[in-house]
């Protein structure tokens, strides 16, 4: 039977778009097509994709808000996953629970309502819930790690678990989710209560920083590297004097070095030669690998 005849059987028509443009759902506005994205909105449609993808050997890629990503020019093969259905957020006691396609910064503003603090840190990251798990998001002095207390993830086999934060061996922008093939569902929060002013404030200003330093005016993946021991990236792009050049319509920000920003209908292919730019120049200059913290996903 074909992919289309099976998902259909699984989920609601409607929820199933045919060569669906990467580039509406990437925060770099870059990309080719999805055979088949899919919107699923129950956790059993998850699980029957998900067995579904298995059994056959379907390619299967699962796409947050996009705001870490960059899908190549010629797309993602297969079903594209997105669970931006799944936008729940709780609470029960000190704890904030969130489902995974919420996102975080809504999740960190339902706290500050709810007088709860530990999630201020994530009042800026455009990412869902599910994507800041997966990268142990971060900001100011604050991660995922610091506050997450569980999950709830499917598994390669359809089948869900709940997982307590150190199942999922969280690091600096890291965690173990794609070796493990987990989807997180939801993720719990462990806070602690606040003064709302002092939450607030704290949020405010991390707000007006990342307002003033970063390129917002344009599309981007936010820090395109993560920080070499001993180092910023930023810096070291700065000083090879990088900022400003590019290739096609993508150039190292001129506001911010450590961003790659879309500036004029740049391609994937341009936005990629871009980092391979950098990462030639900081190491000819300073001798330092700059490791990636973006994804890249897709085929030319
Ligand atoms: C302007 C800007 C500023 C940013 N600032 C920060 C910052 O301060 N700190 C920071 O850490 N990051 C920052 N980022 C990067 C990004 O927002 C985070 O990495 C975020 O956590 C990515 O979430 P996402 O939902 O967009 O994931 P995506 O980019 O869609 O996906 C990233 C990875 O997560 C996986 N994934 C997504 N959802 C799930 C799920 N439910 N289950 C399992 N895996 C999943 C995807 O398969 C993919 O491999 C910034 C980005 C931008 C554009």
């Amino acid at each position: 039977m074909s992919i289309l005849k099976e998902l259909r059987n699984i989920i609601n028509p409607e929820l199933i778009l045919i060569d669906e443009e990467l580039k509406n759902h990437t925060y770099t506005k870059l990309g080719g097509k999805a055979d088949f994205f899919v919107t699923p909105s129950t956790v059993e449609e998850v699980q029957e994709i998900i067995r579904y993808a298995n059994k056959t050997e379907v390619p299967f890629t699962l796409l947050g808000n996009g705001s870490n990503v960059i899908v190549r020019d010629g797309g993602i093969r297969g079903i594209v996953l997105s669970l931006k259905k799944f936008t729940g957020i709780k609470r029960e006691g000190n704890k904030v629970i969130a489902e995974s396609g919420a996102r975080i910064i809504d999740a960190s503003r339902f706290a500050l309502k709810e007088h709860l603090t530990g999630l201020e840190f994530a009042c800026g990251i455009p990412g869902t819930v599910g994507g800041a798990l997966y990268m142990n998001a971060g900001a100011y002095g604050g991660e995922v790690k610091d506050c997450l207390e569980s999950a709830l993830v499917v598994d390669s086999t359809g089948d869900v678990h709940r997982l307590s934060a150190d199942a999922f061996d969280l690091a600096y922008r890291t965690s173990n989710i794609a070796e493990k093939g987990y989807i997180v569902l939801e993720a719990t929060f462990s806070l602690e209560i606040g003064d709302y002013h002092e939450v607030k404030a704290v949020m405010d200003d991390l707000t007006y920083k990342r307002e003033s330093k970063q390129p917002l005016e344009y599309p981007s993946c936010g820090s395109v590297f993560k920080r070499p021991p001993g180092y910023f990236a930023g810096k070291l792009i700065q000083d090879s004097e990088l900022q400003g050049k590019g290739v096609g319509g993508a150039e190292v920000s001129t506001k911010h070095a450590g961003f790659i920003v879309n500036k004029n209908n740049a391609t994937a292919t341009d936005y990629i030669s871009v980092i391979e730019m950098v990462q030639r120049e900081v190491k000819e200059k300073f001798g330092v690998d700059l490791e990636r913290e973006v994804r890249i996903l897709g085929e030319d």
